[in-house]
């Protein structure tokens, strides 16, 4: 029998007060891991009225001591990373030495950014705007916010969303995916050891409880990492509440590679950041737009390499990446796969990996692609890369920005001033120049378009979890 997973409402583990449950399943056995349940309104409540209790004395906590318990809770993430892997393990199926590398260290390290910009929110300078009079700027949390994560990077997801929120002064009330939730409940138990009950509470649930959480009086602004449609109910909906929304929604990275690159290179680390997380990252690579005179000597280069990455073993340790995180996702791509346009050639791929028992998808480079087809338009979130070819600077930029998503995207060249053309021209979020996919805590992530807006990571995000307020003070 699975255990029954619990909401962490201030600082302790409570049952849900509902009889809705849904199954925690394994993507790599297809069983089921653990039973969650869907919270209902009294649990939300619960949880808000908990934070609203906590906000009253977090928000007066000084940015030193903040910066105290994100510190400690960074090496809490250290101390417990084998039960943070474990965890995230059993409902994602990634490789666990990929969640210890790309997630608890990392979100180690996110944390302590966030400790240490914790301490240096500003406002603006003070000064007499008006004559006799002095105006200075107070930076101030914005109260209760509630966060909605998704389901490809569980705990790092989570980290983005906290370590700003509370670096700030913020309290929170969080969900994790339905299907993910169990590394954010060892997180949660994790902060309740260093936070002030009630700062950080976790409630289980599906979509519905999401929208519990967005149609709330009580948070002063909503963020999400999720899908398009997603981000969109929670805009709407905190529209009537007039809330602030931070929307992370997605994208459909292209790379545009140029004869003059080092091919083998970029051969190789498109199907790195193409493949990684079994692609269910949003700024994985997913079209490559390549240079005509090239094109059929790099597609051979790329399913090279796209033959060299495993996946599929029930062993995680020989896998470079595991497999899609649901059965609902798994299908979905199935079908895209199945259905793939007559026009279209699949170079490498294409299906689930045969022997595998759960949600595997090979890695797969389909040719031919039209600028129209569902394959380069929406999402896949799968390890599938689409290959277009262009012969002008201009019809390169044409293809990349005729997406509706704009989160990040990559060019490849060794010509100096076309690179710097290009990260004028590229409409997404983040250009990266001869590299794909790294991030770093300093710098802002976050995309135009129907990818969102509101930047995590960063001392951007940080600002996003704040309001301003103009003093002025009469000097006779
Ligand atoms: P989703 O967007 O439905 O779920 C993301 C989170 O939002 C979950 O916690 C979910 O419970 C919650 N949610 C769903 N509907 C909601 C609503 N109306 N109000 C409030 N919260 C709500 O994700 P999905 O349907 O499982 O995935 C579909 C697609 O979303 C994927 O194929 C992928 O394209 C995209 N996706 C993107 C990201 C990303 O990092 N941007 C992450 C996961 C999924």
């Amino acid at each position: 029998m699975s255990s029954r997973l619990e909401n962490f409402i201030n600082g302790a583990f409570v049952e849900a007060t509902g009889s809705s449950d849904m199954d925690v399943v394994s993507p790599v056995s297809g069983e089921r891991v653990a039973v969650s349940p869907i919270s209902e309104a009294a649990d939300v409540d619960a949880a808000f009225a908990a934070a609203r209790e906590a906000f009253a004395a977090w928000k007066s906590v000084t940015p030193s001591e903040r910066q105290r318990c994100l510190l400690a809770l960074a090496d809490k993430m250290e101390e417990h990373s084998d039960e943070l892997v474990e965890a995230q393990h059993r409902n994602t199926g990634q490789p666990r030495r990929i969640i210890a590398e790309e997630e608890v260290a990392a979100g180690a390290d996110q944390l302590r950014f966030f400790a240490g910009a914790a301490r240096l929110l500003e406002g603006r300078g003070a000064a007499e705007y008006m004559g006799g009079h002095t105006s200075y700027v107070r930076r101030e949390p914005l109260g209760v916010v509630a966060q909605i994560t998704p389901w490809n990077f569980p705990l790092m997801m989570a980290i983005w969303k906290i370590g700003p929120a509370l670096a700030a002064g913020n309290t929170i009330v969080l969900k994790p995916a339905e299907s993910t939730p169990e590394s954010t409940l060892v997180l949660a138990r994790l902060a309740g050891e260093v936070f002030p009950a009630g700062v950080l509470n976790v409630v289980l649930g599906d979509g519905s409880t999401g929208k519990l959480l967005t149609e709330h009086p009580t948070p002063a602004m909503v963020a999400i990492t999720g899908s398009v449609r997603a981000g969109q109910h929670v805009a709407a909906s905190a529209a009537e509440g007039v809330k602030r929304t931070h929307l992370e929604l997605g994208g459909k990275a292209p790379a545009v590679v140029f004869a003059d690159a080092d091919l083998a290179k970029a051969a190789e680390a498109l199907i790195t950041f193409g493949t990684f997380n079994a692609g269910q990252d949003c700024t994985a690579v997913t079209r490559v737009i390549v240079e005509d005179s090239i094109h059929d000597e790099f597609v051979d280069l790329l399913a090279a390499e796209a033959r060299k990455v495993t996946t599929g073993h029930s062993d995680d340790a020989k896998n470079d990446f595991g497999p899609l995180n649901n059965v609902r996702h798994y299908e979905t791509v199935c079908t895209k796969l199945k259905n793939i346009p007559a026009h279209a050639t699949v170079v490498t791929g294409g299906a689930p990996s045969e022997d595998a028992t759960g949600f595997f998808v090979e890695p797969t480079i389909i040719t031919g692609v039209r600028q129209e087809d569902e394959l380069v338009q929406e999402e896949t979130f799968a390890p599938v890369l689409t290959v277009q070819r262009f012969s002008t600077e201009e019809e390169a930029i044409e293809l990349s920005n005729g997406v509706e998503y704009a989160l990040a995207s990559s060019v490849w060249t060794t010509n100096h001033t076309r690179a710097m053309r290009f990260t004028r021209d590229l409409d997404f979020g983040c250009v990266w120049v001869n590299t794909h996919l790294l991030l770093v805590a300093e710098m802002p992530h976050g995309g135009f378009k129907s990818s969102g807006y509101g930047k995590d990571l960063s001392n951007y995000s940080v600002e996003e979890y704040t309001r301003v307020k103009h003093i002025m003070h009469a000097l006779d």
